[in-house]
């Protein structure tokens, strides 16, 4: 059995035809950083409060290592799952020392041992020294350790995270998604994050489960996500690429689309009549005897690389979307430029 369960987890508010969520199938090991990443409005935040127990499933059940925390006919209250809750706005008490607020969740252990306790995580969360400052004299990235020290203080089975990094610009946001992944790691506690950036999911989770309308999309660790997206959905939404139909060849390897004829990928390569493909803009690189060739219409710099729009000379049709590619920024490229590159097959997946 997952350290924790979700099955078949459905909610709706107020019309039972338009779920929240619907039917959500999760399993997830203990130590594993999970990630729900999607769109505003497709039901990442019920998740979280289900499993928190903020909010009642209409469906399904929940199991926290081992235990039934929700079923039809039985809910455990949120203090007794085992569960700790950072909020996006940290929630710490204004009035209350850091070290006060750490040992705030402690409520059934003795004074002693919650001191000793609030100082082990702040020690963790690198903020010892800090115990006695009040939450206004810490900086956005202090003030979210300490709401993970405070989460992180009486064990939980699993730390819940609601758009941890929204509120930190974006130097910072960079530094604390190190930063939290570090801490959970040491802590070896099991995590679930949720996230509308892409760059947050990938940057720290395991696994990354892309919602979309209250429905999981796909479940991936992020390379695998990045590289083989399920759908088109998922396709754009992580990362950029170039989504184009076609038809197999007959010698089951290639696609014939409207920019020529692509190569598969080995795993891809089965026969089937019209299928799409998403190609990542990285999977297509300049080269003077390339196979395709057209002319760049739009150029935007990207800082590390410049993202070329380019539309293929064999394809009359204009109502194709250009393809992006990505080329390096010394590459002397500029409106009206023609140029030619190939495709690598890794970086082209069929998607639903
Ligand atoms: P965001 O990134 O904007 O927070 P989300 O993916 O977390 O979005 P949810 O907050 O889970 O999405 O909302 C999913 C759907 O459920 C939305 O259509 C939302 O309007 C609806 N919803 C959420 N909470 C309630 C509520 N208490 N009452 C009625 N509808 C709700």
């Amino acid at each position: 059995m997952s350290f924790i369960q979700l099955n078949n987890l459905t909610k709706y508010f107020h019309d039972s035809s338009n779920p929240a969520v619907t039917a959500l199938n999760l399993d997830i090991q203990k130590g594993e950083i999970i990630s729900l990443l999607g769109p505003s409005g497709c039901g990442k935040t019920t998740t979280l409060r289900m499993i928190a127990g903020f909010e009642h499933p209409n469906k399904g059940e929940i199991h926290i290592d081992g235990k039934e925390v929700f079923s039809e006919t039985h809910s455990l209250p949120p203090e007794k799952r085992g569960i700790g809750m950072v909020f996006q706005d940290y929630a710490l008490f204004p009035h209350m020392t850091i070290l006060k607020n750490v040992m705030f969740g402690l409520n059934k252990w003795s004074a002693r041992q919650k001191k000793q306790r609030a100082k082990e995580v702040l020690e963790l969360v690198g903020l010892e020294g800090y115990e006695k400052r009040y939450p206004t004299q810490l900086s956005g990235g202090q003030q979210q350790r300490v709401a993970l020290a405070r989460a992180l203080a009486p064990n939980p089975h699993v730390v819940l995270m609601d758009e941890p990094f929204s509120n930190l610009d974006a130097g910072l946001r960079e530094k604390m998604r190190f930063d939290v992944t570090n801490i959970l790691r040491k802590a070896n506690t099991t995590a679930i994050i949720v996230t509308h950036d892409q760059k947050d999911a990938f940057a720290v989770s395991d696994r990354v489960v892309v919602m979309k309308d209250g429905v999981i999309q796909q479940i991936a660790a992020p390379k695998e996500m990045y590289r083989c997206p399920k759908n088109c959905f998922v396709a754009q939404f992580v990362g950029k690429t170039n989504l184009l139909t076609g038809r197999m060849d007959d010698d089951l390897m290639n696609i014939h689309t409207h920019i020529g004829k692509v190569t598969l990928p080995e795993q891809w390569q089965e026969r089937l009549e019209t299928v799409k493909l998403s190609i990542r803009p990285e999977g297509c690189h300049l080269t003077d005897q390339g196979a395709f060739c057209g002319e760049v219409v739009r150029v935007t710099y990207g800082g590390e690389y410049q993202e070329l729009y380019v539309r293929l000379h064999n394809e009359p049709n204009l109502s194709k979307e250009p393809m992006l590619i990505y080329a390096p920024i010394d590459q002397d490229v500029e409106i009206g430029t023609i140029v030619t590159f190939d495709i690598k097959p890794e970086l082209v997946a069929l998607v639903e």
